[in-house]
């Protein structure tokens, strides 16, 4: 297949739908790892096409839901200073910190500005040498790359008035610590393709060997998703615990290495706080000692900031896949996408959110403290 709507086609989806039903004999859930996964199920309906038993669980791959609350926080501080220009893609400036967002520090005249590239907040530090300017650096395993190849230019050019704000995450880390989870039901994994895109497949066998556990590296579009479902539904029926590649068209098993040389290069691994989630050893990058000068948490002295999470917000299970977004009893109510409670309501990646825009009709919320409404259990 060659164009992208190939990948939406109703007669290929019908047959490995086909498959998957005419295969499955067990009850299985399985991860979606990323997001956009999520968004793309829930957007077509996947999951209910699939075989009763067949349970798809929201993983945690949605980079705004999982950044600390303190960090922005951490964010909001630096952005409100008179003398930085504070740049970050546009899905992190609705997300709330504990009092405001960064859409109220532009509002209130802090220099926040949506950019398209950490680039083009290298090139504002350069025209405004007399601003220290900020980049928002958060996500996977897909986004560190530029955000490293950009410290790197600047210290190559010897820009010094840039520095990122860092929160890097890193996926395999993530798998473990789902795994190792007392609540843990997931029995297979439907790997984020575009974070296997840079880092290849390697960091995924010792996984699956070691908690037996299928690793479907899988793609974004219907057709990627039902395929990534079928090899995991043979996986289990077989009792086999592999890591396919069903991504071929983009995936390589050795990643990019150009990439990979960068990120070892600029960033170091560290223990990080993933929102709702808390602390999972080694799941993280900060700047390595070569480029710690340009670490904005330093420069701007915010690495005191602390910040607890909301007591309401229950997207700490929905990254963990231990509850629907709507069994949070803020959904719909006092949470929803324009007075978002947590990350995953805010994010257009997050499973709250794609809860809301697709399914709020079929799925009513449950009753907010002091309301009474009828509640449906769906699945
Ligand atoms: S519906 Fe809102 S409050 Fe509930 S878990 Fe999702 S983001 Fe948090």
């Amino acid at each position: 297949m060659k164009y992208l709507d190939e990948f939406q086609d109703p007669e290929l989806a019908k047959r490995l739908l086909d498959d998957i039903h005419a295969t499955a004999t067990h009850p299985w859930a399985m991860m979606e790892v990323c997001g956009g996964q999520t968004h793309s199920i829930i957007r077509h309906g996947l999951d209910q096409l699939l075989p009763d038993g067949i349970e798809l669980i929201h993983g945690p791959g949605c980079p705004v839901c999982v950044t600390p609350l303190e960090v922005i926080d951490k964010a909001l501080e630096i952005a409100s200073r008179p003398d930085v220009v504070f740049c970050s893609f546009g899905d992190m400036l609705r997300v709330p910190g504990s009092e405001k967002d960064l859409f109220r520090v532009k509002s209130a005249g802090g220099d926040v500005r949506v950019v398209y590239s950490p680039l083009d907040a290298l090139q504002l530090a350069r025209t405004n040498p007399d601003k220290q300017v900020v980049f928002f650096g958060i996500g996977f395993e897909t986004t560190a790359p530029p955000n490293a190849m950009t410290v790197y230019q600047a210290k190559k050019l010897g820009i010094d008035n840039f520095t990122l704000l860092v929160s890097h995450v890193r996926v395999p880390p993530a798998i473990e610590a789902i795994m190792t989870s007392p609540d843990c039901r997931v029995q297979a994994f439907l790997a984020a393709g575009h974070v296997c895109t840079v880092m290849g497949t390697a960091e995924y066998p010792p996984l699956a060997e070691r908690f037996h556990v299928p690793i479907v590296v899988t793609g974004f579009e219907p057709l990627d998703i039902l395929e990534g479902i079928r090899r995991a539904v043979h996986q289990l029926e077989d009792g086999r615990a592999e890591v396919e590649n069903a991504y071929r068209r983009v995936v390589l098993p050795e990643g990019n290495p150009v990439a990979i040389r960068m990120l070892e290069d600029v960033f170091e691994v560290v223990d990080r706080s993933w929102r709702g989630i808390g602390m999972i050893p080694q799941s993280g990058w900060r700047l390595s000692d070569a480029y710690r000068e340009y670490d904005a948490e330093r420069r701007f002295e915010v690495g005191d900031i602390h910040t607890q999470e909301s007591t309401v917000c229950r997207s700490g299970e929905v990254l963990q896949g231990l509850i629907k977004p709507h069994e949070c009893s803020a959904f719909g109510t006092l949470c929803t996408p324009r007075n978002p409670l947590g990350a995953t309501m805010v994010s257009s990646e997050g499973a709250c959110a794609a809860y809301y825009l697709y399914r709020r009709m079929q799925v009513p919320a449950q009753p907010g403290p002091g309301e009474t409404r009828e509640v449906t259990s769906v699945g």
